[in-house]
Order: C-alpha cells, then structure tokens, then sequence
C-alpha cells in the first residue's frame, strides 16, 4: 500500500477478524476493531494508541453503526478499507428456527453490513478510492441442513456486495465478497465440540467425518489464509476486482 490508509473491521475481536486486523496493521493501516466483546489477546496491538482503537459495538443496533463510523472519522479522519466480518452460527430445523434469532442474523450479518457501506460511502467517494470486503463463506453460495438464517444473511451478502460495486466503481471502491469454509476458529471450535458431543464421537472424528467431508485438501482453513486474501483485495493491484465471490473452500464447491 502507498500511504497509510484506516481500516474498520467488524468482529475483530476474534478468529478471522483479529487475523485480518493485525495484518492490515503489519501492513502500516490504522486499524479500527469493532466488537461487542473485549479484543482480549490483541493487547499488544491495542497499545499501539496511535494507530489502533476498539471501538465497542453491538452491530445489531442502527445507532451503534452510525456512532461506529462517526467515532472512527473522528479519530482517524477517514475510512479507506471497511471489512464486515462479524457473525455467529445457529443450527436449528426450519420449524424450530427462532424468530428473534432469524432477525438477529439479519441484523448483524447483512442490515450492519448495508447500515456501514452506506455511512462509509460519502467519504470514500469523496478521496476517489475504497475497499470494501464483505465476509461471507460457502454458504453464500451452497446451502447445508439446519442453518437457515446464516445461509440467508450470506447469501443476502452477495447481492449487496454486487449492488455496492456497481454504485462504488465510478469512484474507484471495490467491493467483494469472501467465501471460506471451515476456518479454525472459535466459532467453528465450538461447532465441533458441540457435534462430538451430539454423535458421541471425538473432535477428531467430527473435523475429518463432518466438517472435512467434503473438503478435497481434506484441511482446515488458517485465518491467515482469509488475511491474505483481504491484503490482496486491498492492494492497488486488486484495483479492477470488485463485485466478485472470492472462495476458499478446499474445492468444497468444485463438487
Ligand atoms: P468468531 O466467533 O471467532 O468471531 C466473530 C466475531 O463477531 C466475534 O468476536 C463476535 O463477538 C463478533 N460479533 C458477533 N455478533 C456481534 C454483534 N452483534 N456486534 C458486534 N460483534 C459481534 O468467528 P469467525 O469464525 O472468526 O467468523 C468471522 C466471520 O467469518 C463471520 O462472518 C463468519 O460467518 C465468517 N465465516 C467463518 C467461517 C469459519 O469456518 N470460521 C467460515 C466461513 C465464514
């Protein structure tokens, strides 16, 4: 990157996000780390008073995101790089899928996502140059059992993404779409253990029989590998990518 520029990330406080800020950061970018939770072991980052904040924020609330980017412009005077990343995973059937978490989901995988781009925008077109990176994952694009309002929100992602880069190209924003799939993670951490208990079978046996299945490396994903790809997107040479999926999923989706 030419010049310093400042990035917000969402969800930073953990897995994908923490990875992705402290690459950006290692990349000389002032770096915004927006989380409800505490960003426990990026203390070393955070010491970094003038090149990092955490900005507590709970993304479901319309209130939180506009005083999200009005904190950050304050603090730094611009946004270059905007990443939504946040998210979290429920599995339930259809019929016992919770209202209020549906909406939840929306709220903070696509409505926050919507809410930040357009509170992000009038700056970016202004200095004629943005990156946005939307988080999205396989199930923006193929579906699993019991996971309906993910799948939806992921999905949801898509489409605005798409909209964002047609509305952001004449002003050089690129916006894109990553797609993973199991990353090693908490959330995904989790997900195994809480399966190896249902199945009676150990976390082993989950991650190779389950979550790998379908997998043709047969390997988790690295945070470090979805980092990588955020480097690229932001990089100048990434400057005629925009309104595309980027997938990293093992050749899960080749099938
Ligand atoms: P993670 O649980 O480690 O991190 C998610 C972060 O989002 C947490 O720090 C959490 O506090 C934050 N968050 C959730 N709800 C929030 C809210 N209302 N307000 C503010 N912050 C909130 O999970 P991760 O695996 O690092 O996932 C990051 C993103 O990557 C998510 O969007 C997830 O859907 C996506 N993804 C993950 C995987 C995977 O296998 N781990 C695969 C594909 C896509």
């Amino acid at each position: 990157m030419s010049k310093p520029r400042t990035a917000l990330i969402t969800g930073a406080a953990s897995g994908i996000g923490a990875e992705i800020a402290q690459a950006l950061f290692h990349e000389g970018c002032h770096v915004v780390i927006a989380d409800r939770n505490e960003p426990g072991y990026l203390v070393d980052l955070l010491a970094e008073h003038q090149r990092t904040q955490f900005i507590p924020t709970d993304l479901s609330q319309q209130a939180a995101c506009q005083s999200l980017v009005e904190q950050t412009l304050s603090e730094f005077g611009s946004i270059d790089i905007l990443v939504n990343n946040a998210g979290f995973q429920h599995v339930a059937p259809l019929e016992e899928f919770p209202e209020s978490t549906w909406e939840n989901m929306l709220q903070v995988m696509l409505t926050a996502p919507f809410l930040l781009t357009r509170y992000v925008f009038p700056g970016m077109k202004q200095q004629g140059w943005g990156r946005i990176i939307n988080m999205g994952s396989i199930h923006s694009q193929v579906a699993s059992l019991n996971k309906a309002g993910y799948i939806a929100a992921k999905h949801g992602l898509v489409g605005l993404t798409k909209s964002t880069a047609l509305e952001g190209g004449p002003f050089q924003i690129t916006a894109n779409v990553i797609c993973p799939a199991y990353v090693r993670t908490p959330l995904v951490e989790q997900q195994i253990a809480a399966q190896a208990r249902t199945l009676g079978i150990s976390t082993e046996e989950v991650e190779s029989q389950v979550f790998l299945k379908a997998s043709a490396t047969g390997k988790m994903i690295e945070p470090a590998e979805v980092a990588a790809m955020v480097l690229y997107l932001c990089s100048d040479q990434a400057k005629s990518i925009t309104g595309a999926c980027w997938t990293i999923d093992g050749g899960w989706t080749a099938q």
